[in-house]
């Protein structure tokens, strides 16, 4: 289902034309405006979900075969030498646009980024109190 003014709705049904790498029936793979490095890709799906959590089962399973055909071709054919897959999910992780999209950031040697946290340290116990809590 598309929402109205929702603009990755209308880019991954062809409304607003973009630079698209990849599409089949559900998805719509698009180059980044503000590209991270070269060749910096969003994959949308074309039915609306604002983020992972309100993302169909189906589109989810869906969604690393097509990071997979994109993947190959950008290593195949921009020679990058590596790739972070990103997903931001709420405005506190870094999201700006509320439609679901997996980013993925083709990596060349110095090519400036590093999109990587902070280590943090933790004991085994409060491992142990986090895990308890999750799987509640
Ligand atoms: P996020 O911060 O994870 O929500 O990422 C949103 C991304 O969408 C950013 O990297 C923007 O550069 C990119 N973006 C925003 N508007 C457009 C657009 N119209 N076409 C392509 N990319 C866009
Ligand atoms: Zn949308």
């Amino acid at each position: 289902m598309k929402k109205e003014d929702c603009i990755f709705c209308k880019i991954a049904n062809g409304e607003i034309p973009s630079k698209t790498i990849y599409e089949d029936e559900a998805f719509r793979v698009i180059l980044d405006l503000g590209p991270a490095t070269k060749g910096h890709a969003l994959i949308l799906p074309k039915e609306h979900a604002d983020n992972l959590y309100g993302l169909p089962e189906a589109t989810a399973a869906a969604v690393l075969p097509v990071a997979q055909k994109v993947a190959e071709k950008m290593r195949k054919n921009l020679h990058c030498a590596g790739l972070n897959l990103v997903q931001n999910n709420g405005e506190i992780a870094g999201q700006t646009v509320m439609h679901f999209h997996l980013h993925m950031i083709p990596r060349y040697e110095n090519d400036g980024q590093n999109i990587l946290w902070n280590p943090g340290q933790s004991s085994p116990e409060e491992l142990e109190e986090t895990r308890k809590q999750i799987v509640q």
